[in-house]
């Protein structure tokens, strides 16, 4: 197995495990536990080879740097805590997302960001 092979399957399995779009700092922490010597030029190298691929799907989110995740599974709706920065889907949505918009504007899509603190950081807090 080339190097190349071991680290796209690294950044794979921490996506998979985490359930989550991770950033690529993100994915070298969790993968540089699997592969020895991995550094963030690879990691960033290995994620536009995924992405070509179809392997991996970029998540935009307003004012943060793209994070990534299993491609079909990507929901509009995302959660970011606060405290950790961490981004998580979020599963719910919205009825009726046509009453935000201005009067007489068309809705074609929406995507939603959720603020506030994660339950990891809470269960942090409340143990302080
Ligand atoms: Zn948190």
């Amino acid at each position: 197995m080339n190097r190349n092979t071991k680290q796209r399957r690294a950044l794979r399995e921490v996506i998979e495990e985490n359930d989550r779009p991770l950033s690529p700092p993100e994915l070298l922490a969790l993968a540089s536990v699997k592969v020895d010597g991995l550094g963030i030029a690879t990691v960033y190298r290995t994620i536009k080879s995924l992405l070509e691929d179809g392997a991996l799907a970029q998540v935009d989110l307003p004012g943060e740097p793209p994070r990534y995740e299993l491609p079909g599974k990507s929901m509009n709706h995302h959660f970011q805590c606060e405290t950790c920065r961490k981004v998580f889907d979020a599963p719910g949505h919205l009825d009726a997302p046509q009453t935000l918009a201005p009067f007489e504007f068309s809705v074609s899509d929406y995507s939603l960001m959720l603020y506030g603190t994660c339950k990891d950081c809470l269960a942090t807090s409340a143990t302080k």
